[in-house]
C-alpha cells in the first residue's frame, strides 16, 4: 500500500493499525437542492479516494432533512454528475430512509432527560443564544417533565402545532463555550412535502442531529466534511456518545476548494440561472460539474487537479489559472491537433497548380499518434492578424516581401496585399516554395514563423465561442457578486474550419494549432467549435 497521502489518510491508518476499524467506509452526503459543481468534486475526492485507497465503501448520501428546497430533478443530476466523475457507490442512501429510527432516537432523549420541548419561537432561541464572549440563558421550557415532554413531542408530530410554534431541543449546557452545543433545535415543526416522504411528516430532524445518527446507521467509520462543520463536532460527538452508539463514526473535517474568479455557492449559481444571467445549470461558463462537462472539461483532468490541489486542514483560495494549467496539461497530452481560422484573410498561390495532400501531425506529445491527410490547394484562408502591413522589428509572421511557413505544408513569400475601398486588406497574393514541403524541405530558405490555414475550397463555417469568467476579479470576501458580473464573458466568432472537424465525433475535444484547446458540437446546422482553455495564461482582449 502506498504511503498515507494526507491527513485523513494518516488518521484512517492510525484507526487500522490500533484496530479501532477493521473495513473503511465513507459516504459522500450533497443536499438534493442544487446542482454539484467542482468543490463537490474536491469532496468525492476525498470521500470516494479514502474508500478506495483503503479497499473500503463509500455510500452516496442524500441528506433530504430539508423539504422545501430539495427536489427529484437534483438527485437524477447529482446521481449523473458522480458517474461522470467516475466513481460509483455502494449503497444509495437518504436520511429521509431513517427518520421513524431518527424520531425514535429523540423519544430516547427525552427519555433519558436528555432534551425538551421548547416553546420559544424562533427568534427568542436565537436571542437566547448568548455570544461567543457571553453564556445563554436557559429556557423556562428547560425543566419540564419527562412525560409531558413526551406528550408535547408525540402532538407536534400528530400535527397539532404550526410551524415555529414549538420545537424539540437537546439539553446540553447554555453556558457552553461552544454556541453549538447551548441547547441546539433537533426537531422543528415544517408543514411542507418532502420529495420522498410526501405529507408523512410535519416534524424533520435538524441536519446536526440527524448527520451522525444517519452515519452510525449505515456504518460510516469516517465522516468526512469541510471545516465549517469543525465546531459542530462535538455536538456530533456528543449524539453518538449520549445515544451509545458504538463504533461510534469519526468526523474528520477538511479544507474547502475555492477558486479565484468562480463562486460555488449553490444560492449563487442558482440565482445565475433564474436570472439568466447564463444558459442554464450546464453553461460552459458555470463552474458546475455540468457546466465543466458541457464545457469539455475531462472529468479525468478535474480528479487531477484535486489531487494535486492536495487534501489540507487550512482554508486557501486556489488560483484559477492552476485549475486552467491542469486541465491544458492533460488536452495538451490527449488531444488531436486540427485547424481553424478565428478571422479568415484570402490567401491565393499564385504559382500553385492542382491539388495534393500534405501530412498533418495528430499530436506530436504522443509517440504513435502519426498523421492525418489534409488536402492543400491554390486558395487557403490563413489568420488576419498573422499578417501586417506595417510590422515591428523582428516579426516573423507574413509581411510583404517576407517568408513564413504553413504549417505541415510549405514555405510562402508574400508579394501583393489586395486592398478593397476602404483601404482594408481583402487577399494575399503569394508564392509558395516548391522545395520547402515539411518533411523534406530543401529550399535553404529560413521562415521562423508557422502559421496555421485552411483550404478555401474545402473549408466548412463554423462558430467560434471563447469564454471569460463570469466574475470580473479574484478577491470576493464580502462583496455583491451581482455588481462583480462580467458582462462580456462569452465571444462569437464566425470562423472556417477544417473539414474533419465537422466529420469529428460530437464532444471530442481538440487543440486548434495556435488557438486553444475546443469541443465540436453541433447546434442544428452549425457547427460549433466551443473552448474549454484558452493555449496560454493570456487572456483574450
Ligand atoms: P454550497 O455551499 O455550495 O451549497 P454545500 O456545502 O451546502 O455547498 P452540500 O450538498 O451540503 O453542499 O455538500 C456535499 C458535500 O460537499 C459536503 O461534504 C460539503 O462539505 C462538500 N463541499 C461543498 N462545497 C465544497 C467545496 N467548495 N470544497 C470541498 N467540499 C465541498
Ligand atoms: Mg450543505
Amino acid at each position: 500500500m502506498s504511503e498515507p497521502s494526507n491527513f485523513i489518510e494518516q488518521i484512517v491508518e492510525e484507526d487500522k493499525a490500533e484496530g479501532r476499524i477493521s473495513a473503511v467506509r465513507t459516504r459522500f452526503p450533497p443536499e438534493p437542492n442544487g446542482y454539484l459543481h467542482i468543490g463537490h468534486a474536491k469532496a468525492m475526492f476525498v470521500d470516494f479516494g479514502t474508500a478506495e485507497k483503503y479497499g473500503g465503501k463509500c455510500n452516496l448520501f442524500f441528506d433530504d432533512t430539508n423539504p422545501s428546497k430539495e427536489k427529484t430533478e437534483f438527485v437524477d443530476a447529482i446521481r449523473a454528475d458522480i458517474r461522470w466523475m467516475g466513481y460509483s457507490w455502494d449503497k444509495e442512501v437518504y436520511a429521509s430512509d431513517f427518520f421513524d429510527t431518527i424520531y425514535d432516537y429523540a423519544e430516547k432523549l427525552i427519555l433519558m432527560g436528555k432534551a425538551f420541548v421548547c416553546d420559544y419561537s424562533p427568534e427568542e432561541i436565537k436571542a437566547t443564544r448568548g455570544t461567543l464572549t457571553e453564556p445563554g440563558q436557559e429556557s423556562p421550557y428547560r425543566n419540564r417533565s419527562v412525560e409531558e415532554n413526551l406528550r408535547l413531542f408525540r402532538e407536534m408530530k400528530a400535527g397539532k402545532y404550526q410551524d415555529g410554534e414549538k420545537c424539540l431541543r437537546a439539553k446540553i449546557d447554555m453556558s457552553s463555550p461552544n454556541v453549538n452545543l447551548r441547547d441546539p433545535v433537533i426537531y422543528r415543526i415544517l408543514h411542507a412535502t418532502h420529495h420522498r416522504t410526501g405529507d408523512k411528516w410535519c416534524i424533520y430532524p435538524m441536519y446536526d442531529y440527524a448527520h451522525p445518527i444517519c452515519d452510525f446507521l449505515q456504518g460510516v467509520t469516517h465522516s468526512l466534511c469541510t471545516l465549517e462543520f469543525e465546531d459542530h463536532r462535538p455536538l456530533y460527538d456528543w449524539v453518538g456518545v449520549t445515544l451509545g452508539f458504538s463504533p461510534k463514526p469519526r468526523q474528520i473535517e477538511f479544507a474547502r476548494l475555492n477558486l479565484t474568479n468562480l463562486v460555488m455557492s449553490k444560492r449563487y449559481l442558482k440565482k445565475l440561472v433564474e436570472e439568466g444571467s447564463v444558459r442554464g445549470w450546464d453553461d460552459p461558463r458555470m463552474p458546475t460539474l455540468a457546466g465543466l462537462r458541457n464545457r469539455g472539461i475531462p472529468a479525468e483532468a478535474i480528479k487531477d487537479f484535486c489531487a494535486r490541489a492536495g487534501v489540507t486542514k487550512a482554508n486557501a483560495e486556489c488560483e484559477i489559472g492552476y485549475f486552467e494549467a491542469v486541465v491544458r496539461d492533460y488536452l495538451n497530452a490527449h488531444a488531436p491537433r486540427a485547424m481553424a481560422v478565428v478571422d479568415p484573410l484570402p490567401v491565393v498561390l499564385t504559382n500553385y497548380e492542382g491539388e495534393e495532400e500534405i501530412d498533418f501531425e495528430i499530436n506530436q506529445t504522443q509517440e504513435n499518434a502519426g498523421t492525418r491527410k489534409v488536402k492543400f490547394g491554390k486558395k487557403l484562408f490563413i489568420e488576419r492578424a498573422d499578417f501586417s502591413l506595417d510590422p515591428p522589428p523582428k516579426y516573423h509572421r507574413l509581411k510583404l516581401g517576407g517568408y513564413a511557413r504553413l504549417k505541415n505544408a510549405y514555405i510562402v513569400r508574400c508579394d501583393e496585399a489586395v486592398r478593397g475601398e476602404n483601404g482594408e486588406v481583402k487577399e494575399l497574393r503569394c508564392t509558395y516554395i516548391s522545395e520547402s514541403r515539411s518533411g523534406n524541405d530543401t529550399s535553404g530558405i529560413k521562415a521562423k514563423g508557422v502559421l496555421h490555414w485552411v483550404n478555401a475550397e474545402t473549408c466548412v463555417d463554423a462558430e467560434l465561442r471563447q469564454y471569460e469568467h463570469l466574475l470580473l476579479d479574484a478577491e470576493y470576501a464580502g462583496q455583491d457578486f451581482s455588481e462583480r458580473m462580467n458582462p462580456h464573458s462569452e465571444h462569437i466568432f464566425a470562423a472556417k474550419a477544417e473539414p474533419y472537424l465537422a466529420q469529428a465525433e460530437e464532444g471530442e475535444a481538440f487543440q486548434l494549432m495556435r488557438t486553444g484547446y475546443y469541443k465540436k458540437c453541433t447546434e442544428g446546422n452549425t457547427l460549433v467549435l466551443s473552448e474549454i482553455v484558452s493555449l496560454k495564461d493570456n487572456f483574450h482582449p
